[in-house]
């Protein structure tokens, strides 16, 4: 059987890793800076991780949700604590497309109404959650049966007002940095105002931290940059560092009832374990400031390549765009200089998203390869 041919592939066969560095079957060495689409958030195969996955997996990896599972209760208690957001419920999935359709429902029930505002080259997931990417601001793409998104442009506030007014509106999702879109963010101003604009609509602001959140802005979640409250706070990407798992922080003011949300595999014994190790490592080797740090370090050290037309995002959630597609240059990264980056719906743009793990030197050596890739293709 053939596998269905979705992904263009690069020529590489990963075999093992540790922390920053992945090696392939035939012995050669890559440098990370991608971590699998910002999934790798406390380095490949930490040794702490793999002993408490590794000790779960020897108990009981799974079983059915209606019956007690003490690692949900340590997981919600940990995320709370390392969050701050102590006072919110946790409802646990397995991807961050299950986490967005989780919130897109729980805005459903609590509003009784279906519109969703979304904004233009967002992207939140591939099922029935799915809000395409698309350019133009007018589109209203289905959801699922019910529901209906309207698209509309970043940091425009008077246009999201003026959705709302029409009363029919659910919710509004937004990334508080765009992943896939290409690392376009609002402001400060913008997301305290549409904070305001849902509250006085009763319409349930959901921020959609699958990839930005977990610690990879350099606070728990990117909006925290803010200093606003969401509704629902959706989450997956770095959770498991690698094994599958999402969530939702869902507010106080949301009831919860039986049947009202439901899942097999979410929240498995080993996917809370998995969870736990990660939240464990993020906090003991201080993961969070390392990003920052390097964050840091990064828009200075990038100063050294003149090519580069803009810096953008935050944390290790970083992109540096061209006046050029990028395809060729990140290709040459690859297969010659042995650096995994990933790309973007923007096509100039080349995008790093470490392990959290990353270091200063791992840095030096990205723009090195960069200035000498640059050069040679440049002829
Ligand atoms: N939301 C955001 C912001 C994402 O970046 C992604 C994946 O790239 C998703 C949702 C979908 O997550 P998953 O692929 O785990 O379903």
């Amino acid at each position: 059987m053939n596998l269905f041919d979705v992904y263009p592939l690069y020529p590489i066969t990963p075999v093992k890793a540790l922390d920053c560095t992945i090696t392939d079957d035939k012995g050669i060495e890559y440098l990370d800076l991608y971590s699998g689409h910002g999934v790798i958030s406390i380095g490949h195969t930490q040794p702490y991780y793999v002993a408490k996955v590794k000790a779960q997996l020897d108990n009981l990896s799974f079983y059915s949700n209606a019956i007690q599972n003490p690692l949900q209760v340590e997981l919600a208690d940990k995320l709370g604590k390392l969050s701050g957001y102590t006072d919110y419920s946790l409802f646990l999935c397995s991807s961050g497309a299950e986490a967005n359709e989780n919130a897109l429902k729980m805005a459903s029930f609590h509003t009784n109404k279906a519109r969703v505002i979304s904004f233009n080259n967002a992207f939140h997931g591939r099922t029935s959650a799915a809000v395409a990417t698309t350019d133009n601001p007018k589109i209203v793409a289905p959801i699922n049966a019910q529901q209906v998104v309207t698209f509309l442009p970043l940091n425009e506030i008077d246009l999201v007002e003026a959705e709302l007014k029409k009363g029919d509106v659910a919710c509004v999702i937004i990334e508080p940095i765009q992943g896939v879109g290409g690392l376009d963010q609002g402001t400060t101003e913008f997301f305290q105002a549409l904070e305001k604009v849902c509250k006085a609509h009763d319409v349930v602001l959901i921020m959609d931290e699958v990839q930005s959140g977990f610690g990879r802005s350099g606070k728990f979640f990117a909006h925290q940059f803010h200093g606003i409250t969401p509704d629902i706070i959706c989450m997956a990407k770095g959770m498991g560092n690698g094994f599958p798992i999402g969530g939702i922080l869902i507010a106080p003011h949301f009831k919860a009832s039986y049947g009202l949300l439901g899942t097999t595999f979410g929240g498995s014994h080993l996917a809370c374990a998995a969870s736990i190790a990660v939240l464990e490592v993020m906090e003991k080797e201080n993961l969070m400031a390392n990003a920052t740090k390097v964050e840091a370090y990064f828009l200075e050290a990038i100063k050294a390549v003149p090519e580069i037309i803009k810096v953008k995002g935050r944390g290790l959630m970083l992109g540096v765009e061209f006046d050029f597609d990028v395809s060729a240059l990140r290709k040459k990264m690859i297969i010659e200089k042995h650096i995994f980056t990933g790309g973007a719906n923007n096509k100039n743009l080349l995008r790093i998203l470490p392990p959290l793990t990353i270091t200063t030197d791992a840095i030096d050596t990205f723009i090195i390869a960069l200035q000498e890739s640059l050069a040679e293709l440049k002829g």
